[in-house]
This record gives C-alpha cells, sequence and structure tokens, in this order.
C-alpha cells in the first residue's frame, strides 16, 4: 500500500487568499502565486503583518527562555504524559494534528516520543523564536508562524487540537476541527502554584478553574493533574514564576520577594479537558 508522505496531505491555505498552499521545493506556493519561504530551521512564515497585533507578553524572548529553561528540567511530565495518553486514546492513524500556541514546543516533542500512532503534526505560535526552538526539537512536525484566530488550514482539516496555557477561538477552533474531532485544552488549576503566590501576594488567592467556553463541541472527559514539586533552586524557581502570566502583572518589589528562595514544595494543579467537536 501506498503510504502518504506528510507532504502529500498538507492541508494549508495561503493567508492571503485562501486557496491551497502546496508545498515546492524550499518553499510553499498558492495557485495565485502567493509564495511562504521555508526558513533554514525549518518553519515557514504564515501571518500577514496585520494578523501580528495579539501579541501578549508571554511571547517575548525573556519568557521563552524561562519557560524553555524551566520546562526542560520536567518539573511539568507529568502533565506531557496526560497529553500523550489522550493523543493515543483519541488519535487514529494518519490523523493530522496541530499545538496551536506551541511556545518552545516542550509538549509537542513529548506526544511525539511518545505517540504509538503515525500522526501528522503541526505546530503554529504566533511569536517566532518559539517557533524556531519547536521546530528544532519537532524534526518531524510542521511549524508555522500564524495566528490561532486565523489558522491557515481548511475547513474541517484538522483531526485534532491542543490548546496548552493559550489563548483560544471558538469561532476559528470549531471552523478547523472535523465533526468528531478532538480539542484538548489545557488551563490552570485551583491550586495551581499557590505555595509561590503565598509568598508573592499578601493575599493569594486559588485560580478561578474552568475549562473553555466553547459552542458546538462537547465536553467528553475532564480531570485535574494535580502533584507536588520540589523546586530545587532560585533559578528553577524563578523561570517558573517568570513564565507565567500573573509575572508581568505583579509589581516589581513583590516579584523579587522570591529571588531569595532557594527550595520550594510547590503544588502543580492543571485541568485538562477534552472537548468533541459536534
Ligand atoms: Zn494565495
Amino acid at each position: 500500500m501506498l503510504k502518504l508522505h506528510r507532504e502529500d496531505i498538507l492541508m494549508l491555505r495561503c493567508p492571503k487568499c485562501q486557496e491551497k498552499i502546496i508545498k515546492d521545493e524550499n518553499r510553499y506556493v498558492c495557485k495565485n502565486n502567493h509564495s511562504y519561504d521555508i526558513a533554514k530551521q525549518g518553519y515557514v512564515n504564515l501571518i500577514l503583518a496585520n494578523q501580528k497585533s495579539s501579541m501578549s507578553a508571554g511571547d517575548n524572548i525573556d519568557s521563552l527562555k524561562a519557560r524553555e529553561h524551566f520546562l526542560n528540567k520536567d518539573y511539568y511530565k507529568p502533565l506531557a504524559d496526560s497529553l500523550i495518553m489522550l493523543a493515543n486514546k483519541y488519535l487514529d492513524d494518519g490523523n493530522v494534528f496541530l499545538d496551536a500556541g506551541c511556545g518552545t514546543g516542550y509538549y509537542l516533542q513529548q506526544i511525539i516520543n511518545g505517540s504509538i500512532k503515525d500522526i501528522n503534526f503541526y505546530a503554529v505560535d504566533i511569536s517566532k523564536k518559539g517557533v524556531i526552538m519547536t521546530s528544532k526539537k519537532c524534526k518531524s512536525a510542521t511549524c508555522f508562524v500564524g495566528n490561532i484566530f486565523h489558522l491557515p488550514f481548511e475547513e474541517g482539516a484538522l483531526d485534532g487540537l491542543m490548546s496548552v496555557f493559550c489563548p483560544y477561538s471558538n469561532e476559528e477552533f470549531s471552523r478547523v476541527i472535523k465533526k468528531g474531532g478532538y480539542l484538548f485544552a489545557i488551563t490552570a488549576g485551583e491550586d495551581h502554584l499557590f505555595q509561590l503566590k503565598e509568598i508573592v501576594y499578601e493575599t493569594p488567592y486559588l485560580n478561578k478553574e474552568e475549562g473553555y467556553k466553547l459552542e458546538q463541541f462537547d465536553l467528553i472527559e475532564q480531570f485535574n493533574v494535580t502533584y507536588n514539586m520540589d523546586l530545587k533552586n532560585n533559578e528553577d524557581i524563578l523561570s517558573l514564576w517568570r513564565m507565567m502570566p500573573y509575572y508581568h502583572t505583579t509589581a516589581k518589589e513583590d516579584n523579587n520577594k522570591l529571588e531569595s528562595i532557594d527550595r520550594i514544595n510547590c503544588i502543580a494543579d492543571f485541568l485538562v479537558s477534552v472537548y468533541k467537536r459536534c
């Protein structure tokens, strides 16, 4: 039986005219001759200048470096393991799966390594530096710079999509995920990093724990991944804090309270939600 090569089943479309784009040596091109070069690092830029405006604080290079440092220590491996479990449970051979907001590529790399199925992996992020990091880790994935609110995919192109601590779009996700396809969403659990918040804030609050508010999707599975992390040195603690959204909304003197902490036991608490496109 002829095995389809990854490039033969590309479902990307041109961000300018929405026609299908196909791979042509070192570029992607549509029938209207809009062309997108594949960078030497292996990714392609599929974002239009006017779609770059939603750049968030999480995309800056310091935040990416903090994430790279912290995640590479495998403190979040139990979360990655549950994503691997979901991929093996819900996806099938030949499926198309997108990491929408891939960041540094840590979770996608884990899924690729742990997948028992033959999946066509895609990764998108608005941060070019994040996509380059992902592209280095995930050689078998098609990685592109793009905006999750304007995904360059055909309608119903995806069998699965994951969204890990990222913004989401009901409209765009329901357009690109086919009927019967799956969305894996990761959000913060109630207790996530409470021990760090106790140090930084006078009145720390529990997180408001919630999944995504979606139409055209049914919630079919939801559980918490909760465990204790032994954060062993100040660099790990600061890296974790700097990759959190709180860091950017907290006063400098409060963030600095973590500078003198060298070891702490801290709860990691994630809400894992699986939605099925109906
Ligand atoms: Zn075009």
